[in-house]
């Protein structure tokens, strides 16, 4: 029997959580005037969220089309980055690390910076009104070249440490594979930002130990790792971090059954493994949702679930202060 109220309970991470799947309908809402609103909340909650049998990637990308309307102001910005908090603090997340890609909302009126701005002010806004500490983590584009990716890096930079904690790279991995980035990382490295890439969603093995050769610290999803002993074991070596998403990967197909998911594979392989959400509102879930799941297949094991949380904290891209409160909080919760 799993506990569902001892997991919304816990002190739970989230580190892989995109803030255009993730806001609120009611805030969807509220930010759309009503010509851009699908009439009725049957067709709005249809427009925001995949269906019980979603049908794969294609499904899921629509999903986002509504929410990335939200995002186009600084208002709209700082708003669903509260907004975040709030869905967070209703089932004590301590810490979140929130990513978006700044150049989806950038045009002539409103520059990079000021993108990034108004979420890291969002940031401190949910930090002062929730008990949550969080980090955003800017994603670069794999459509993009890498002169516009270097661009958005500059002016993230600028906030590294005041509210921006990483770099990621999102997008469509098997069209654009990772080494086309490569300039972007080593930039990156130069300039002390750490990163995560998400890798092997969609079974690109390729470009998992593409992202590990380039210096990353965690690799988004990361399941056609599985198909590696060896990728196995430099990621245990190199301490890196696995962000996983259980709904999200079912539902885009990445797995086609729960036997497919490498998540007690992993653990056997004393991989840093993490549960994360993806996109709470698109997948209809939540951390308490993901972590079910996980407690599922392992059989409701309490140990192995703090655990989960207990990589989270130390891959985190958190302070050094912040880690150690949440791993003595964790530890307290068995
Ligand atoms: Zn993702």
């Amino acid at each position: 029997m799993i506990d569902r109220e001892w997991i919304k309970n816990l002190p739970k991470i989230d580190m892989h959580c995109h803030l255009d799947g993730s806001i609120g309908i009611e805030t969807v809402r509220s930010l759309l005037s009503k010509g851009e609103l699908p009439f009725g909340d049957d067709e709005l909650n249809k427009a925001l969220q995949v269906s019980e049998n979603c049908t794969g990637l294609t499904e899921y990308l629509k999903k986002f089309e509504l929410p990335l309307r939200c995002l186009q102001t600084e208002k709209g910005l700082k708003t669903a980055t509260v907004n975040l908090f709030k869905q967070a603090a209703d089932e004590n997340i301590q810490y979140i690390e929130i990513r978006f890609a700044p150049m989806l909302s950038v045009y002539p009126g409103l520059s990079c910076k000021k993108v990034i701005e108004s979420v890291v002010e969002g940031l401190r806004e949910g930090e002062k009104q929730y008990p949550i500490r969080g980090g955003i983590i800017v994603c670069a584009m794999r459509h993009d070249t890498v002169e516009k990716n270097i661009e958005m890096l500059k002016a993230a930079r600028e906030m590294l440490g005041g509210g921006v904690c990483a770099l990621d790279l999102a997008g469509d991995e098997s069209a654009y594979p990772t080494w086309l980035q490569r300039e972007l990382f080593n930039r990156a490295k130069k300039w002390e930002m750490p990163f995560t890439i998400h890798s092997g969603e969609c079974g690109s093995l390729e470009n998992v130990k593409e992202a590990i050769a380039l210096g990353a610290r965690r690799l988004g999803h990361g399941i056609a790792l599985k198909k590696s002993e060896i990728l196995m074991e430099v990621c245990r070596q190199k301490r890196i971090g696995i962000e996983m998403c259980p709904s999200s990967n079912r539902q885009t197909k990445a797995i086609d059954s729960w036997q497919e998911y490498p998540l007690e594979l992993f653990l056997a392989k004393d991989l840093l493994v993490t549960i994360n959400t993806d996109n709470r509102t698109v997948s209809r879930t939540s951390m308490t949702e993901e972590l079910m799941i996980a407690a599922e297949m392992l059989q409701g094991d309490k140990e192995i679930i703090v655990q989960l949380l207990k990589h989270a904290a130390e891959v985190s891209f958190a302070k050094e202060d912040i880690k150690e409160q949440l791993i003595r909080k964790l530890n307290k919760a068995l």
